[in-house]
């Protein structure tokens, strides 16, 4: 019998352990934390052994395959010690993929990845037997063993890429690149950037490759490789014969001389990030058969995600807008580009290593008061306190919404989007966007 060893029991992990005890493997869960208890019951219930805060090495070693989390880094030693023996590291994507004959879809890029699976899988949900996963939701792996759907839509990370061997979509999106990770992949940029093209390295001529052609880094890898996928690109700036532009007030989408058209004041969705989004949704739609009528409908009433430039409540007519998840600069830039009135942000929390230098034209077109809200603000104040008139911190979220209360009027916009991580202040971005809310609501 194949043994199979699961690192890392979360939702990845411990979907893997069971979509593998359904095949017939020998399984072996091993975390160095602690498995939370719903995974717990689930391997108790499915009878999977498994250890937590240790890698007992002897029961680890003797694997014929080890499906990796990808959360952990593949420097750490006993990743090292694997790869050395030979013994095959991949992500659960790849595990899961082998035994399902779905059509997949896979999306990555550093913004708008999650916007855009849950969109596409919205555009494609009315018609099509379809399932969502990835970083949403029940992990892939489990929905392979336990569902029977035609298609899926993943959502997948340069980690869950990285650990790719044979992974192959049908239809592969790259929304854009940004600096991101770089921890992760010894502080270069290219690094990165081939991780999320591992995307389309199995495609061939009958698979797509849709991608944003405004980004540069794209555009430059793109013309240094040969990509063996047929590609669609989308774009604002650029007319495209083949692909999807912005032609005045309308997004224009051309496959194989067939257009589809669809005015941008129907999309749901705000923001010329959301465009794009739109644009990369559209075109999977389109080449997985979707009706067109069914696409401009779905587009015009999807509901939007939490915490990416959510509208919260309106008071005494100042809209609260919530983009926790801004977690880099170029969230925040199509955030801020999006603002149509003077606006109160708030942003701070743990610096990634920010250039802020991008945001300065449009802090000074947008931004009335600046409220910081991290443990260490310097660099913000840094940056900004010459372009605003008024920058003040915060200690608390309440106390950040008390002053952007005080500082907006009548038609402002408060507008949270931080444009770092949130474990200073916060548990997780999601903490930080529901303490938002909460304090919005205490108002
Ligand atoms: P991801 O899953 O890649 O982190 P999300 O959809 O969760 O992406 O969005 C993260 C942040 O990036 C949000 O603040 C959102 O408003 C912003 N965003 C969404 N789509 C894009 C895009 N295409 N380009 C730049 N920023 C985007």
């Amino acid at each position: 019998m194949n043994r199979l060893v699961v690192l890392g029991g979360g939702e990845s992990g411990v979907g893997a352990a069971l979509l593998a005890k359904q095949k017939g493997y020998e399984v072996f869960v091993s975390d160095k934390g602690t498995v939370n208890k719903k995974y717990k019951q689930v391997l108790v219930d499915n009878a999977i052994e498994w250890e937590e805060l240790q890698h007992t090495e002897a029961k680890i070693f003797n694997a014929d395959v080890v499906v990796k989390s990808p959360g952990i880094p593949d420097t750490v030693p006993l990743v090292q010690e694997l790869l050395k023996k030979g013994i095959p590291v991949i992500s659960e994507i790849e595990f899961a993929a082998q035994y399902t004959n779905a059509t997949l879809v896979g999306i990555t890029g550093s913004n708008g990845k999650t916007t855009t699976t849950l969109l596409t899988h919205h555009l494609l949900k009315d018609e099509l037997n379809v399932g969502i996963a990835g970083n949403i939701g029940d992990s892939f792996a489990k929905q392979v063993a336990e569902k029977d759907y035609d298609n899926y839509v993943l959502e997948l990370s340069s980690f869950q890429l990285d650990g790719i061997d044979s992974f192959k979509p049908h239809i592969a999106v790259i929304t854009n690149l940004s600096e991101d990770h770089l921890d992760r992949y010894e502080y270069n940029y290219d690094n990165y950037i081939a991780s999320k093209f591992r995307i389309t390295k199995n495609q061939t001529a009958d698979d797509y490759l849709i991608y944003d052609a405004d980004d540069i880094e794209i555009e430059k890898y793109l013309m240094s490789h040969d990509i063996a996928a047929t590609l669609i690109p989308f774009s604002l700036h650029k007319k495209l014969k083949e692909g999807v532009y912005l032609d005045n007030k309308d997004i224009k989408l051309t496959i194989k001389e067939e257009t589809l058209t669809m005015p941008v004041k129907d999309l749901a969705l705000e923001g010329k990030h959301n465009i794009k989004n739109a644009m990369a949704s559209a075109t999977v739609a389109n080449l997985l058969k979707i009706r067109k009528a069914t696409i401009r409908e779905s587009l015009s009433n999807f509901q939007g995600v939490e915490h990416r430039l959510e509208h919260v409540l309106k008071i005494q007519n100042v809209q609260y807008i919530n983009d926790s998840k801004a977690t880099n600069v170029n969230a925040v830039y199509y955030a801020l580009d999006s603002m149509q009135a003077p606006t109160v942000w708030i942003v701070g929390g743990v610096d990634k290593g920010n250039d802020y230098a991008d945001l300065l034209s449009l802090v000074n077109e947008k931004v009335k008061a600046i409220i910081c809200l991290g443990s260490d603000n310097n660099k913000i104040k840094a940056v900004f306190q010459n372009t605003v008139e008024t920058l003040v911190e915060a200690r608390s979220m309440t106390e950040a919404v008390h002053m952007a209360y005080r500082l907006s009027e009548k038609g402002d916009n408060v507008l949270l989007s931080p444009a770092c991580a949130s474990f200073d202040l916060f548990e997780n971005y999601e903490d930080r966007g529901h303490q938002f809310k909460e304090a919005i609501r205490k108002l």
